[in-house]
């Protein structure tokens, strides 16, 4: 191997992280800039629903998806939410989005691209909490789907059909079973259907934060600075400029900065679709109740999970741009929703002990990350645009990123994931 090449890895959330761990293994002499801590509460990797879900194939937009905007423009309190503010900004994502799963040939189409991002996740996370001594944060308890009844769970077809077709398999629970699996559901609930290849986190900021620590014992340096642009000669890139006039001189730059990776994608010459979904997280702490598995009520499109800190609900999907205050009142919602899965949180929810968290889903319209050089370019190479499952991609996509800015042999087939399909 010839000279290591100085890479500058912009962002520090969970693509960043295995990114760099992925550069510090090949060689390469990396700085990581980040202006707030790797997996800080700045980053939405911080405040996610915590889950690693391989069986992630089905994009957001699917078949029929339009015909329910008018109710979600109506219901300022139901899971999916448009502010009337930002509606004519968020007007030709929101085009395209829907677009995007019109037919169910696009959707498969789009769920292939996913399983190569998604498949294997979890062996690169067995591999580098081994390295970076973060095992105690990992579980593989599975993921438990809850529907009221089969008839629910039959009408979502089209997510378990894609899931057989890739090879994944469930256990299905009717009746006493499912009570017997995951005892003090509500009785509302009489049907679930358990992945047990699905696994999480119980603190995915803390694990993004080990990882970046571990590319430091490994030889990466992380400077507390923001990317403001890049500095060019011809089409090679000399440098990252940062905020106070500061740039760091380098060969290769990777964009991992989710949601502000937009302004800087625009400063390599792409127009990047990219919307802020916004999510939320309650954390309750000292719950009187702790699930044996993490859940997702199917109703209310939520991740219920223990963590370090307390049981984290986290949903929500809020249209309302970067700079809008949050709306804390669809924190309450999930924390509503505690009882109405778990009877046992009934008149049991201390409102001044919840840890409630807003954050930005960095989100394509078409339910793909952006992943491949630049326009302006080959040496700004980007990966961001993980939307929903950035926790499940993140391994394979830095992983990509890497190599792709290393002139490696890639991981994946990169072709579905250039930023140039927006053009
Ligand atoms: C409520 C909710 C629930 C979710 N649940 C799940 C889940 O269960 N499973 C899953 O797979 N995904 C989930 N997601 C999505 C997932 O969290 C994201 O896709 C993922 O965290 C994005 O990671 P990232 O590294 O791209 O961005 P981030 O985590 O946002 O990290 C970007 C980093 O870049 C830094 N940065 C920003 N601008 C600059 C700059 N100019 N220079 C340098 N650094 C910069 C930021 O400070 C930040 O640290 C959820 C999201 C939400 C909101």
């Amino acid at each position: 191997m010839g000279e290591p090449l100085r890479v500058v890895v912009i962002g520090a959330g969970i693509v960043g992280a295995f990114a760099a761990r992925a550069l510090v293994r090949d060689g390469q002499s990396v700085t990581i800039v980040d202006p707030g801590p790797p997996g800080g509460r700045q980053a939405t990797s911080y405040g996610n629903g915590a889950w690693i879900l391989e069986s992630s194939l089905l994009p957001v937009s699917v078949p029929g998806l339009w015909r329910q905007v008018p109710g979600y423009l109506a219901d300022p309190l139901g899971p999916f939410a448009i502010r009337w503010s930002h509606l004519w900004r968020a007007a030709p994502w929101l085009l395209r989005f829907v677009a995007a799963g019109s037919t169910v040939a696009k959707v498969e189409k789009t769920a292939a691209a996913r399983y190569a991002l998604t498949q294997g996740a979890l062996g690169h996370y067995r591999e580098e909490a081994a390295a970076c001594g973060l095992c105690d944060l990992l579980r593989t308890d599975g993921l438990l789907s809850i529907y009221r009844d089969r008839a629910d769970f039959e009408a979502d077809a089209l997510a378990w059909t894609l899931r057989a077709r890739y090879g994944f398999s469930w256990q299905e629970l009717e009746g006493g079973e499912l009570h017997e699996f995951e005892p003090g559901l509500s009785a509302d609930y009489g049907f679930g259907a358990h992945l047990a290849s699905d696994a999480n986190l119980t603190d995915p900021g803390a694990f993004v934060a080990g990882l970046v620590e571990g590319a430091c014992r490994d030889g990466a340096r992380l400077e507390t600075v923001r990317a403001t642009g890049f500095r060019f000669e011809g089409d090679r890139l000399r440098a990252v400029e940062t905020e106070g006039g500061g740039e760091i001189v380098c060969d290769r730059a990777l964009v991992t900065a989710g949601i502000h990776s937009r302004m800087l994608a625009r400063q390599a010459g792409d127009r990047v679709p990219l919307e802020t979904e916004r999510g939320y997280h309650v954390v309750v702490p000292d719950p009187v109740h702790v699930p044996r598995h993490p859940i997702m009520p199917m109703d209310g499109k939520m991740a219920i999970t223990m963590t370090r800190a307390g049981l984290r609900v986290a949903g929500q999907v809020e249209l309302a741009g970067m700079e809008a205050e949050p709306d804390w009142r669809r924190a309450d919602i999930l924390a509503g929703y505690l009882p109405r899965v778990f009877p046992a949180f009934a008149g049991r929810m201390d409102g001044a002990r919840i840890d409630r968290w807003m954050g930005h889903r960095p989100s394509t319209p078409d339910g793909l990350p952006c992943i491949g050089p630049s326009r302006r370019s080959p040496d700004v190479v980007y990966s961001f645009g993980h939307g929903h499952s950035g926790l499940a991609m993140g391994p394979i996509s830095g992983r990509l990123a890497a190599e792709l800015s290393a002139g490696r042999p890639p991981v994946v087939d990169p072709e579905p994931y250039g930023a140039q399909r927006f053009a």
